[in-house]
């Protein structure tokens, strides 16, 4: 970006909340499930009544730890909880309950894909904490509604280094974050429901420059592709501000995404002081070198590993093994088809081609999908035997398939009559009947010009509508011209 004639850049620091999958909160046994009635998973622990005492969820710190691994931190042996104070009404303690000075991973690293090149964002941290609950402004015309059902819900905040050099590259992390956790199991990675939830930083600065701008935190951001918008915006904005001789003030804003804006929420003269102090109630907890084996002895394959395996194991390309291995269940789906099939880069065929129109068209995913691996794979095996060809069992098998998902692919072949003719007497026949109708091509063949022959076996497919075998064919046709 170019501002009165010098270079800047834009650098951006990434804060991601991540609603962990435990079915109970971080320090109670309340449930967690979404979409709850409200104010019917809320006890006098969450609301932290008098004499109630918190208890930390094992869980939640080995779905921390098992996130940290993934992304190569180290893990915080010593830990404590802290609390941080602060009013407001969605919070009824008076204090979030969070890691201050020792988040439970430090450090790591998570490697993004932009137009083909690979980027490394380094992670600064990722700490548990609890949620809060929740304002409902928009219920009732006078009153907010709070519920408290999400307060306590056991999260855990990821923080990237200020090193993040563009809104693609920010887009792309919170991709492969999504994809990450999801592989993982520890968040369903939904932004809708609020199950991933980021803050953006954003500052820019002349290009080369060591010291880093005054920074910007956008918040509210419920989509991956706002995030990008976001970020772009608001780097605008920030540009005409020095465009303009002023200078940028660090506060926090927000972005509304039906103008595509952002707006000043708070400045930075009105910051909180949060006066942190460890939790009186919460003893420190220890990561034993056995509860971190187990973790670390459970960790799946994760998707960069998967990828890796596609391309050197399976021999596929890089392109078809990173849509291969984008989402989780797809991959589990290939994995099975390709180990049931003995022929990789035909089940990936499959897997990339109908498999994923198919879902598209019906905005299905691949748990929605009616054929389990093993019909995909003999309908692999019928084309390799050669008694269909990939067209025609793309074409119509397959869809007459999905319709009666519990036929076998062979069977129903038979019943639509679609296996390739390899009888050598009806191919005969559809071999005389085009060269009858080709008197001319059939001399210009016999007078030197063999590359008709394409032309013949095509016309051929056409009226066996592709049930001819085009070897037998060929060797039928080049007998008959030579006679
Ligand atoms: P705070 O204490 O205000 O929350 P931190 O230093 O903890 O600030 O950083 C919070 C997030 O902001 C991190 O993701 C960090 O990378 C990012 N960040 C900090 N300074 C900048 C900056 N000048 N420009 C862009 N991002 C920044
Ligand atoms: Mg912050």
């Amino acid at each position: 970006m170019k501002i009165n004639n010098t270079t800047y850049e834009v650098v951006i620091g990434l804060e991601v909340h991540a609603q962990l999958l435990t079915k109970t909160k971080l320090f109670s046994g309340d449930a967690t499930t979404y979409g709850a009635e409200p104010n019917t998973q809320v006890s006098p622990i969450t609301l932290a009544h008098p004499g109630t005492l918190p208890l930390l969820n094992r869980k939640a710190v080995e779905y921390a730890i098992r996130l940290g691994l993934a992304c190569g931190s180290s893990i915080t042996r010593e830990n404590y909880f802290a609390r941080k104070n602060y009013f407001y009404p969605d919070l009824p303690k008076g204090y979030q309950i969070s890691q201050h000075t020792t988040p439970v991973c430090t450090g790591g690293s998570l490697s993004v894909v932009v137009e083909g090149e690979h980027f490394t964002i380094e992670l600064n941290r990722i700490h548990l904490e609890e949620d809060a609950g929740k304002s409902i402004h928009d219920a009732d015309a006078e009153y907010t509604y709070l519920d408290y059902n999400r307060a306590g819900v056991a999260l855990v905040e990821i923080v990237t280094e200020p090193c993040i050099p563009s809104a693609d590259h920010a887009y792309a992390f919170l991709s492969e974050l999504r994809k990450l956790v999801r592989y993982l199991g520890v968040c369903d990675g939904n932004m809708e429901e609020g199950s991933l939830r980021c803050d953006a930083n954003i500052s820019i600065r002349p290009g080369g420059d060591l010291q880093l701008g005054t920074k910007v935190e956008v918040k509210n951001l419920n989509s991956i592709k706002n995030v990008k918008k976001a970020i772009e915006s608001e780097t605008e904005r920030m540009c005409e501000v020095v465009r303009q001789g002023k200078k940028i003030i660090q506060e926090t804003r927000s972005f509304d995404a039906v103008n595509g804006t952002t707006f000043a929420l708070r400045t930075k003269e009105e910051a909180n002081d949060y006066r942190y102090f460890a939790d009186p109630d919460i003893s420190p907890f220890i990561v034993s070198e056995k509860f971190l084996d187990t973790i670390k002895k459970q960790l799946p394959e994760l998707p960069e590993e998967k990828v890796n395996r596609y391309r050197t194991q399976m021999q596929l390309s890089e392109y078809d093994s990173r849509i291969l291995a984008e989402e989780k269940d797809f991959a589990d789906y290939f994995d099975l088809l390709a180990a049931e099939a003995s022929n990789n880069k035909a089940a990936a065929n499959w897997m990339i081609g109908p498999i994923r129109s198919w879902l598209n068209e019906h905005q299905a995913d691949i748990q929605d999908f009616p054929l389990k691996p093993p019909v995909i794979a003999q309908l692999i095996a019928l084309i390799d035997s050669g008694k269909i060809n990939f067209s025609i069992a793309s074409g119509k098998l397959f869809p007459a398939l999905v319709r009666e998902p519990a036929k076998r692919a062979e069977q129903l072949a038979l019943e639509l009559n679609l296996f390739q003719d390899s009888d050598s007497d009806s191919i005969t026949r559809w071999v005389n009947e085009v060269l009858e109708r080709m008197p001319e091509k059939v001399t210009e063949f016999k007078k030197g010009k063999k590359g008709l022959i394409g032309l013949f076996v095509g016309e051929v497919k056409k009226i066996s509508q592709g049930k001819a075998d085009p070897k037998i064919t060929t060797d039928i046709l080049l007998q008959k011209l030579q006679e």
